[in-house]
């Protein structure tokens, strides 16, 4: 298993890391924090930087070495002091195996992936978001790297204050053209209907209420 003393220091996790992008400082990454750990770093050293971390997962998928980061970070922050469990609403519905979602959705959609299952299952469902988007034309909240966008609400880093929920969506809204968001973590939906001004659905209640009047 790769660790943090296999960081070569790359750079290549910081370019889907939500931390990084926020505070363009290379200490507020996965890379800064194994390079600081191969400098003798102990976790209450680097409390801020750990906290940060959003927990989406992105950059695991990124990093050739294969190092566990997310995971890594994790086992760090919960060395520092305990922080509140994040509020993440517990009637989540997966949806993503869903072959009727094509019906739902249009290409006036701006359609956000929850990141952290995306990252976690992401080579069983790339492919299925392929498929969604090319049938549909909706816009997902993917980067160049086909890595989810995270919005970080709910994370820890969220309700520790650690990180800016709102300047992280005004990004991921920034340039794109929409008239309706579709969210799959129910977490989402009052925050992103206040700032994008557009009508939010979650997922599964407009698969449910669609699959009622069918
Ligand atoms: S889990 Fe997400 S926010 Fe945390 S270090 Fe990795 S990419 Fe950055
Ligand atoms: S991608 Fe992996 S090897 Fe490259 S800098 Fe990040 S942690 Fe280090």
């Amino acid at each position: 298993m790769a660790s943090y003393s296999d960081c070569h220091g790359c750079a290549l996790c910081l370019l889907s890391c939500p931390m990084w992008l926020q505070k363009r400082d290379v200490r507020f990454s996965p890379q800064g924090i194994a390079k600081a750990l191969q400098h003798g770093a102990v976790a209450e050293d680097i409390a801020e930087e750990v906290s940060t971390c959003i927990d989406c997962g992105a950059c695991d998928l990124l990093c050739p070495e294969q190092i566990d980061l997310s995971a890594m970070i994790s086992s760090l922050r919960s060395e520092c002091a305990p922080e509140p469990e994040p509020d993440i609403e517990s009637d989540h519905v997966d949806t993503h195996r869903d072959v009727s979602l094509q019906m739902h959705l249009t290409a006036d959609d701006l359609f956000i992936i929850d990141a952290r299952p995306f990252h976690t299952h992401y080579a069983q469902r790339l492919a299925h978001y392929d498929v969604l988007r090319k049938a549909t034309g909706c816009q997902m909240n993917l980067d160049l790297n086909r890595m989810a966008i995270a919005t970080g609400i709910g994370s820890r880093a969220d309700q520790c204050g650690m990180f800016d929920v709102t300047s992280q969506i005004q990004w991921l809204m920034q340039g794109r053209s929409f008239e309706r968001v579709i969210v799959e973590n129910p977490a989402d939906q009052v925050m992103l209907a206040q700032l994008s001004g557009k009508p939010v659905i979650c997922l599964s209640d407009l698969i449910r209420s669609e699959k009622k009047h069918a």
